[in-house]
């Protein structure tokens, strides 16, 4: 297992993490098996989607702000429980294929780290298995 340090830039974002697990890959030497990619937090995910249109995990958020507003009816006393249920919302891990030592995704697909409580100091927990 490696670990990426992310440092995000405000409260909610999506930041394309694509290619630094890639690297991961590459560097591991590994051809053909696993890649799960771990978020170690409660307030952060990973997901799966679009970045060619930039305008796509922008409508994410947004729609995401629309439908877990930041303040309400929460319970839970820090304040930031939208931020707690968005990262329910999307999970804490991924896995992707490796194939001829690259990441198997889709043509438009890429790996995203989820900040939903930022800035912060985060982490990346990346698994490599051959087979
Ligand atoms: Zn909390």
């Amino acid at each position: 297992m490696t670990t990426l340090t992310i440092r995000t830039q405000s409260r909610c974002e999506m930041i394309d993490i694509t290619e630094r697990i890639a690297e991961k890959v590459r560097e591991s030497g590994i051809r053909e098996g696993l890649c799960r990619v771990f978020i170690p937090h409660t307030t952060a995910a990973v997901t799966i989607n679009e970045n060619a249109d930039p305008d796509v995990p922008l409508d994410i958020l947004a729609a995401l702000d629309r439908t877990v507003p930041l303040s309400g009816h929460y319970r839970h006393t820090e304040g930031n429980s939208a931020a707690h249920i968005k990262a329910s919302l999307f999970g804490a891990s991924q896995t992707v294929f490796i194939e001829d030592g690259r990441l198997v995704l889709g043509t438009w697909q890429s790996l995203f780290f989820c900040e939903f409580d930022g800035p912060r100091t985060r982490k990346v927990l990346v698994g490599l298995a051959a087979g």
